[in-house]
């Protein structure tokens, strides 16, 4: 599967769609449909029921996207929050420096009598020395020298554009953590170690955006910062390279839970000469994305960089009083940092699947049942039976105020299960004449209804008066063989 694959599949079904596509798109914004918005709710209501609400030493926040200027040069993103940048003198076209020494280049060597051939990304030729200076766009154009690009979306507070007006929008959610510290603290009474978790849009104005979801200029992180005591050891460690540990593999487990793939998952330890300003160490989690290992989510050991920092520009005390020891502690900071969006493009990506199907191709997305975007749909079999119709519609009432439901009836029965199948919706549910039995010829229905699972195709009848109950087991977490045993089995479509 490449990445055409599910763009494609995204606009068709209601996943993703480009942002302003009747004027020809931004390239670098994306809208999220009806289905996606499920998918995009479910994965952040998932990653804050784990970390925040299961959780008693962790607190949520929701802070403003616009922060005062004296912030961002506290955090040093005014200073340091660039990427190299470097520009074709041909067809004026952008890119990051530092991508495009990654990628391989076709290399004319002067001292090959100008033969032509691939040379591996991030090397010279091993015959000329020279590294890339021709644009991999136009070919032609040569290549300026790297220029530092300062990556903050920059905007006017008030009416008056002035400089004393500027101020950005926020590039990371994590500096409304850290200027609330004080805070959260007094109000919650809080005792390290404990965490605050962020959900919310972030703005970079990247260089150059791309792969779809992956690389956006407005983005959605989930962010959490959680403070230990610098004095504290656990288990014979400082208690920050402890917890970084901790929270590498929580989060590492949590992509798993939900259905990723160990093999699409892999850590990579920052170089000391690519770690940011503020980190003394940072792991990302990196998924095998359809167009290659490329991070997911930064993990990073932020030290008490920050606090420091804040506590400088505002002049304010930012410590936290250690009881035992009597003594003022600026706590140590360990910040797993994802982005709502890569989230959503490793889910997706990890889920889909093509199978032949009794000669025909189907298209399925094995998402987990918490995360498929709609949990059951309704379908009748026949929709010239208006009874048979009014029962579908009826049942999809009472468990859509349980779940997010549907009723379709555009389409035949097996193509209406593999549109289901394709938007990974783990359950059908289908009415047929037997439910409803035959009123002018007097015969009772059963009250039944057949339950389709997605990934066996495997079917099972049970009485609608059960079907609350049963999907409180399925979409609980009850495997659906130990749900399938009591019922009688169907044959399989
Ligand atoms: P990259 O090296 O890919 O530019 P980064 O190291 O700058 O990413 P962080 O600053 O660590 O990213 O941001 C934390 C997380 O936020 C990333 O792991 C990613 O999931 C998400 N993220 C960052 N920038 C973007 C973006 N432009 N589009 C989508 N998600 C992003």
């Amino acid at each position: 599967m490449n990445m055409d694959t599910l763009v494609s599949l995204c606009k068709r079904r209601g996943f993703v769609f480009q942002s302003s596509e009747i004027y020809g798109g931004t390239g670098s914004c994306w809208d999220y449909g009806p289905l996606g918005v499920e998918l995009k709710n479910n994965i952040k209501r998932l990653w804050w029921r784990d970390h925040v609400q299961l959780r008693a030493d962790m607190v949520g926040l929701d802070a403003s996207i616009l922060m005062h200027s004296a912030v961002w040069k506290a955090s040093g993103h005014v200073d340091h929050f660039t990427d190299p940048m470097v520009d074709c003198r041909a067809c004026q076209r952008r890119f990051r420096a530092d991508k495009l020494d990654e990628a391989p280049w076709i290399h004319s060597c002067p001292a090959k009598k100008d033969t032509k051939f691939e040379v591996p990304g991030g090397e010279p030729c091993v015959h000329c020395g020279n590294r890339r200076t021709l644009c991999p766009e136009c070919g032609k154009g040569q290549l300026t020298e790297p220029r530092q690009f300062n990556l903050m979306f920059k905007t006017f507070m008030g009416p008056v554009e002035e400089d004393a007006a500027v101020t950005y929008l926020r590039p990371e959610t994590a500096q409304g953590i850290f200027v609330n510290f004080e805070n959260v603290l007094q109000s919650m009474r809080l005792k390290l170690p404990f965490g605050i978790a962020q959900i919310g849009k972030a703005f970079r104005n990247e260089i150059t955006p791309g792969n779809f979801i992956f690389r956006v200029r407005e983005l959605e992180q989930m962010e959490i910062e959680y403070f230990v005591n610098p004095l504290d050891t656990v288990a014979g460690r400082p208690a920050d390279e402890y917890w970084h540990e901790q929270w590498i593999e929580e989060r590492r487990a949590w992509y798993r839970r939900y259905g990723i793939a160990a093999g699409n998952l892999r850590l990579r330890e920052h170089g000391k000469d690519e770690l940011s300003h503020y980190s003394k160490r940072t792991v990302d989690i990196e998924y095998r994305f359809p167009m290659g290992w490329s991070e997911l989510e930064g993990i990073a050991n932020r030290t008490d960089f920050d606090l420091k920092q804040h506590a400088k520009f505002s002049g304010k005390s930012l410590t936290y009083f250690d009881e035992e020891r009597r003594t003022h502690v600026v706590p140590y900071v360990i910040e797993p940092s994802a982005g709502v969006d890569r989230s959503f493009l490793a889910f997706l990506a990890d889920a889909y699947r093509e199978e032949e199907v009794r000669g025909e191709k189907r298209v399925l997305l094995r998402l987990h049942p918490e995360l498929a975007p709609v949990k059951i749909a309704v379908l009748p079999l026949l929709k010239k039976r208006d009874e048979i119709v009014a029962r579908a519609k009826e049942i999809r009432t009472e468990l859509a105020r349980r779940w997010v439901t549907v009723y379709d009836d555009t389409a035949a029965i097996g193509r209406l299960y593999r549109r289901q199948d394709e938007v990974g919706t783990p359950f059908c549910v289908t009415v047929d004449v037997q439910t409803v039995g035959d009123p002018e010829k007097g015969e009772p229905g059963d009250d039944r209804v057949t339950i389709r699972e997605r990934d066996s195709m495997e079917q099972i009848r049970v009485p609608v008066a059960e079907l609350v109950r049963i999907f409180q087991e399925l979409l609980g977490g009850q495997p659906w063989s130990s749900v399938v045993q009591r019922y009688p089995a169907q044959d399989r479509a």
